[in-house]
C-alpha cells in the first residue's frame, strides 16, 4: 500500500470512530422508527429501520444483513412479542448485551385485548387473548411511547440526555397539537358506520369516537371464496356501512368485488405508514393522512 493511501485508510478509520453509535439502535416498524428519530433529532445519529418499504409488519422477514445488524446493536424497539413475529426467534437468540424495548411495556401505556369477534377478523397470525399493539394509533400511547424511548436512550447515552429531553418536550407538544386537530376533524364523522382492512384502527377510533363496524382481513393472494363474499357483503348492508377501506398495499380489485350491490364507498387507509418515507414527520403524516381520507370518502 503506498503511503497516500494509508493516510487515507487511517482518516477513514477515524471518521468511522467518530460515529460508534451509528446502526446501533434499531427500530421495527415505521411509526415506532418515525418517534425514536424524532427523540434522536440533532444527535447525529438516527434509528436503523427494519420493515422498509410498503412492507406490511405482519408478513415481513428479516434479511441476513439485518440479523446481523440486530446481535451488533445496542438496543431494539419494538411494539410487542405478539406483533412483530418476524422478530420473535431472533430475539430470544440475541447476545445478553442487546437491550430489548418492548414499547407495550412502557409506563403510561393503554392496553386494549385483540378483538377477535364481533365483526372483526383475526389476521391470519394473531395469537389469541394477546393485547392490540397498533398503539400508535392513539396519540396518548405516542406520548408514552416517546417517554419510554427517552429513558431507554438517556441510560445508553448519557451524553445526550440533555438533547432528548429537549425533543421530547418538542415532540409532546407536536402530539398535543396533533390530537387537538384530530378531535376537531374527526367530531363530525363519528358514528359513520366504515369498515377497515386490518384491525389496526381499535386506538384510533376510541380515541376520536369513530364507527368502526368491522375488519374484512382478506388474504391477497387468495381472493375470498363465494360464502365470503356473501357474508362480507351482508355485513355491510346490515351496518349501513359508509365506506370500506382498503390499504395501500393490497390490489383494489378485492374490496371493490365487496361493494357490488351495496351503497358503500371505497376509500384507502395507510395506518402502517406504507406509502410513507420513514423520519420524524412519518408518525404525523400517518396520523394526519388517516384523518384526511376519512374526510374524503365521509363527508358531504
Ligand atoms: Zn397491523
Amino acid at each position: 500500500m503506498n503511503r497516500i493511501w494509508t493516510i487515507v485508510a487511517a482518516v477513514t478509520l477515524f471518521a468511522a470512530s467518530a460515529h460508534a453509535e451509528d446502526g446501533k439502535v434499531i427500530a421495527s416498524i415505521k411509526p415506532l422508527h418515525s418517534l425514536v428519530a424524532a427523540i434522536m433529532e440533532g444527535s447525529g445519529d438516527a434509528p436503523v429501520l427494519l420493515v422498509t418499504g410498503s412492507a406490511s409488519p405482519h408478513e415481513f422477514a428479516l434479511r441476513p444483513s439485518q440479523r446481523r445488524a440486530l446481535e451488533h446493536a445496542d438496543v431494539v424497539f419494538y411494539m410487542g412479542d405478539s406483533f412483530e413475529l418476524f422478530l420473535d426467534k431472533t430475539l430470544a437468540a440475541l447476545p445478553a448485551s442487546v437491550e430489548r424495548a418492548p414499547m407495550e411495556n412502557a409506563p403510561g401505556i393503554t392496553l386494549y385485548r385483540l378483538r377477535l369477534a364481533h365483526g372483526f377478523e383475526a389476521d391470519d397470525d394473531d395469537v389469541p387473548g394477546a393485547h392490540d399493539l397498533h398503539l400508535w394509533m392513539s396519540p396518548a400511547n405516542a406520548k408514552a411511547m416517546a417517554g419510554e424511548i427517552v429513558r431507554t436512550l438517556s441510560a445508553l447515552y448519557p451524553q445526550n440526555r440533555t438533547l432528548y429531553a429537549a425533543n421530547a418536550i418538542k415532540l409532546d407538544e407536536k402530539i398535543d397539537a396533533l390530537d387537538a386537530r384530530l378531535q376537531r376533524r374527526l367530531a363530525p364523522l363519528a358514528d359513520k358506520p366504515v369498515i377497515v382492512f386490518h384491525d389496526a384502527f381499535q386506538y384510533f377510533e376510541k380515541s376520536y369516537g369513530l364507527n368502526v363496524a368491522g375488519s374484512i382481513t382478506i388474504n391477497p393472494d387468495r381472493p375470498p371464496g363465494a360464502k365470503r363474499v356473501r357474508a362480507l357483503r351482508e355485513k355491510i348492508v346490515q351496518a349501513g356501512v359508509v365506506c370500506v377501506f382498503r390499504e395501500p398495499s393490497f390490489d383494489g380489485h378485492v374490496v371493490a368485488s365487496l361493494l357490488g350491490g351495496t351503497k358503500a364507498r371505497s376509500g384507502v387507509l395507510d395506518p402502517e405508514g406504507a406509502l410513507l418515507s420513514p423520519g420524524p414527520e412519518l408518525y404525523f403524516q400517518l396520523m394526519d393522512g388517516i384523518a384526511r381520507n376519512l374526510e374524503d370518502c365521509l363527508g358531504s
